[in-house]
């Protein structure tokens, strides 16, 4: 049934019962003025007065296959009238289909899935399961990271969100690799490898090698930045872990699934984890649903063992029936190609050229459609600008019908997969016109 209410009655009323009733994520309550988003289709959304924007956050960086795939709706559609819902301990064909399709595109030697709600979940369940394979306690992961909001993934999550949660043991953190803003005084994106790698070492060693169960690091670090490894650290990184017989976790919630123009971002390298956590991208968000891709030899310990882990909706239905279409819809239809040749074609250059002509890009990095633009107020020093230039830059934006994914001083530019030419030239002169209103109001 359609409901009755439209235009902008319907969006008073949106609006209304979100502030008496919603309780919001990572916010002071009483300042907030969400934006109420009515519909959406490809790579776009609209409001309830019509009005329409290029979606250029894809969400939370998870509409891969864009907004209202009829295949996935239908699929979803058709399982629901088929079986809504099953208990994980009952086999389902769609789970079967879902994480055999999963794992057709992971790296051979990993067969089976542990099915989530999310990307938290997995990464708390992958943690287990290294703690236990490994009969050790420690995980390391880097501060620039975000992996979820519950118990162990929050204290391994670096940025702030970690401080106000820090009530699970066994975490250490370091410094991954941003040549940008280097940690080790590199000049060089090899200098910046081998620098981190040796810092990485340097911890490893002081805490123990034999304490450690895994090393987490996201393939390409999402939030934190758009942080592309720089050529030889994830190797590195792996050799580390098998001197120590540490595992190495990754975490490709949000860059896997097409993101950086590939199936898995660590398709890019040689490096083969031995979990890897997923979600987002995996069926673009249309039913909750995360997961671990385990290696054979993690598996193998659970064969005899009992797998002290479980969730109610492991494998939903629903969650398995997109699964399925959304992945068999992103093969048919040349997705994570598309997602590479734009990357390669149109964003990067387009991002490269806005550079070139606006003193408030700092930096530029990123690949696929997984980029973000450095802001800084000062070139020499890179002082990121404060969130009222942020707040200011969403506004136009905004204003110009493009609704953007901003996280501290970076605008992160993340369209669905499913971007066309036109919709990027579109994006890119909004962000133009935007910038250069920014670059004048800051300019003295
Ligand atoms: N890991 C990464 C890299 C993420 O970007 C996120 C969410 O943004 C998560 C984990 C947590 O996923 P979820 O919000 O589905 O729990």
């Amino acid at each position: 049934m359609t409901d009755p209410l439209t235009g902008a009655a319907a969006g008073d009323l949106t609006l209304a019962l979100d502030r008496a009733h919603v309780f919001h994520s990572w916010s002071a309550q009483g300042a907030l003025a969400p934006f109420a988003i009515a519909g959406g289709l490809g790579s776009e959304v609209w409001d309830h007065e019509g009005r329409r924007y290029l979606d250029f956050s894809s969400q939370l960086v998870n509409v891969n296959i864009g907004h209202g795939h009829p295949a996935v709706v239908a699929a979803i559609a058709e399982q629901a009238a088929l079986l809504a819902t099953v208990a994980p301990g009952h086999a389902n064909l769609a789970r079967g289909r879902a994480a055999a399709a999963i794992v057709a595109h992971a790296p051979a030697g990993m067969s089976k899935v542990f099915f989530t709600n999310g990307g938290a979940d997995a990464n708390e369940n992958a943690i287990r399961m290294a703690r236990l394979h490994t009969g050790r306690d420690k995980v390391l992961s880097a501060y620039r990271s975000y992996h979820g909001n519950t118990g162990a993934a929050i204290v391994a999550t670096g940025d702030w969100r970690r401080v106000p949660n820090e009530y699970a043991r066994g975490h250490v953190h370091f410094f991954g690799p941003f040549l940008y803003r280097s940690e080790f005084w590199a000049t060089t994106p090899e200098q910046e490898s081998e620098r981190a790698l040796t810092h990485l070492r340097r911890v490893v060693e002081a805490e123990g090698p034999a304490s450690i169960a895994a090393i987490l690091l996201e393939t390409v670090v999402g939030t934190g930045g758009v942080l592309v490894p720089p050529p030889g650290y994830l190797e590195g990184v792996r050799a580390l872990a098998d001197a120590h017989g540490i595992l190495l976790i990754l975490d490709e919630v949000m860059a896997g699934f097409g993101r950086t123009g590939a199936w898995f971002a660590l398709d890019h390298t040689g490096v083969r984890p031995d979990l890897i956590t997923f979600a987002k991208g995996v069926n673009s968000g249309y039913v909750p649903v995360g997961g671990v891709i385990l290696s054979d030899a993690v598996a193998r310990t659970f064969d005899d063992r009992v797998f002290p882990g479980g969730l109610t909706y492991s494998g939903h239905p629903l969650a398995m029936a997109s699964i399925v279409a959304a992945l068999d819809a992103m093969e048919r239809e040349g997705v994570v190609t598309n997602a590479a040749r734009i990357g390669v074609e149109v964003l990067g250059p387009g991002l490269a050229d806005l550079a070139a002509r606006h003193g408030i890009v700092g930096d530029v990095r990123g690949l696929g459609v997984f980029w973000a633009l450095d802001l800084v107020s000062d070139r020499e020093l890179r002082t990121p600008v404060g969130p009222a230039v942020m707040g200011r830059l969403k506004a136009e934006l905004m204003a110009r019908g493009l609704l953007p994914f901003l996280a501290d001083n970076r605008l992160h530019v993340v369209p669905p997969c499913v971007v066309t030419d036109d919709e990027v030239r579109r994006a890119l002169a909004i962000y133009d016109e935007a910038l250069t209103v920014i670059d004048e109001e800051l300019t003295p």
